[in-house]
């Protein structure tokens, strides 16, 4: 089953590489996406966000009332196709305009969105999420984080790990334990917490790539105005489930990096000589591996267009999103695996190599792959809870 696309689609298709042709210079091409974000990057990332912004394409999934186009799956997943086709830079601000946002829209008050949404969307506010902790990560239920209310404050205190963006954050979107005395569901708010308060200490965990781009962030006697509270008190699980299902409704587009990476390996592996001197893609070997990974890159693709589709039929977003997080995550691996090979002992100051260690917490991030295996067990096949 492959997208039809209707003619609207077609249609927002053209104007969108128009207006990419003309404003995805070799400049912005370039860019990357430099998780460190040393200055220079990041402001070149605010100009980006502030182009997009004016031409209404930062954020096309929110409302037009706050900046976006009101875009339904269609547009977005043509959108994502010309971003990738121009290879055009992302934004600065993913976990905020993707994840957190929506949340705002559907819990915040109308100051919170007068004040958060615009500066969000042109990358002047970074937003990170601040869910996991030490103890809390799969059951993220668990969490510890304390906030108690003392006057028109809440005292928080406690520690958050793996913070994507921690280091660069202006706001972070923070679940917190407010009524300890209830089950564990029941007793969590959520806060949007200004990064600059004092009692914040953001510490950055180095990756086995090198690069510091997550965090731990400790939070001390923190005084928190009792105004940052997103969603009724005592209701941050609902906050977070929203949060999350907009995270996992991303997995739909994760096909298109991941296809134009084996577009690059075929033709690394063109490029290539192999060991008798000719190229590796005459390899028996190494050709079944391509082909195997085409194919099942092609097959993300085809769930991706049925959670599309399923959308657009009004259905319920099922449990295929964790198919598609489990199949994408082990193949983001395979593929970087490949690259390697194929580069042989080149491949450690490589892309390549870069992406084979990168990839390993792609299991991890975002529900890991033995949670997705027990989602896929549970609600598609049916079987008895582990
Ligand atoms: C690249 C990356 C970016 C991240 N960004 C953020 C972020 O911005 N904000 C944030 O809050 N968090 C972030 N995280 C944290 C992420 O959400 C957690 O790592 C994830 O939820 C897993 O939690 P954990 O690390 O505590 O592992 P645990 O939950 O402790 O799991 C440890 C192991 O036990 C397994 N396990 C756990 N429960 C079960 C079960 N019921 N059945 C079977 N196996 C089980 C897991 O699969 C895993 O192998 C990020 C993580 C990564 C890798």
């Amino acid at each position: 089953m492959d997208l039809t696309y209707p003619p609207e689609a077609e249609d927002f298709r053209r104007e969108v590489r128009a207006w990419l042709d003309a404003h995805v210079t070799a400049q912005w091409r370039d860019l990357g996406y430099d998780l460190e974000g040393p200055p220079a990057w990041v402001e070149a990332m605010r100009d980006w966000n502030r182009l997009l912004a004016d031409a209404g394409y930062a954020a096309i999934a929110w409302p037009v009332e706050y900046g976006g186009r009101g875009a339904g799956p269609m547009e977005q997943v043509v959108f994502g196709e010309e971003m990738h086709r121009a290879r055009a830079p992302g934004t600065l601000n993913p976990i905020g305009i993707s994840n957190i946002a929506p949340s705002i829209i559907q819990f915040g008050t109308d100051v919170q969105k007068q004040r958060f949404l615009g500066r969000m969307l042109r990358g002047e506010d970074i937003w990170c999420q601040g869910f996991s902790e030490p103890n809390a990560g799969s059951d993220l239920a668990a969490l510890a984080t304390s906030a108690v209310r003392d006057g028109d404050h809440y005292v928080v205190n406690g520690q958050k790990v793996w913070n994507t963006l921690g280091h660069l954050a202006d706001w972070c979107e923070l679940l917190v334990r407010t009524d300890p005395s209830v089950a564990k569901h029941k007793g969590i708010s959520c806060l949007l917490v200004d990064m600059t308060l004092p009692g914040i200490e953001v510490r950055p965990l180095v990756t086995i790539t090198g690069e510091r781009s997550f965090n731990e962030i400790t939070f001390t006697d923190v005084l928190v105005p009792a105004d940052a509270l997103l969603g009724p008190e005592h209701q941050g699980w609902m906050v977070a489930m929203t949060t999350l299902a907009f995270e996992r409704a991303g997995v739909a587009n994760l096909h298109l990096g991941l296809r134009t990476k084996i577009a690059a390996l075929i033709e690394l592996a063109q490029e290539t000589d192999g060991r008798d001197g000719r190229p590796v893609a005459c390899d028996p070997v190494f050709r079944q591996r391509l082909a195997a990974l085409h194919s099942l890159g092609e097959s993300l693709k085809l769930l991706s267009d049925r959670a599309v589709s399923n959308e657009l039929q009004g259905r319920p977003a099922g449990p295929e999103s964790s198919l598609a997080k489990l199949r994408w995550s082990l193949l983001e691996q395979s593929v970087s695996e490949l690259g390697c090979a194929i580069l042989g002992l080149g491949a450690s100051t490589s892309f390549w190599g870069r992406e084979h260690l990168a990839s390993r917490g792609l299991t991890i991030a975002g529900g890991t792959t033995e949670i997705n295996k027990n989602v896929i067990a549970e609600r598609m096949l049916g079987l008895p809870r582990g």
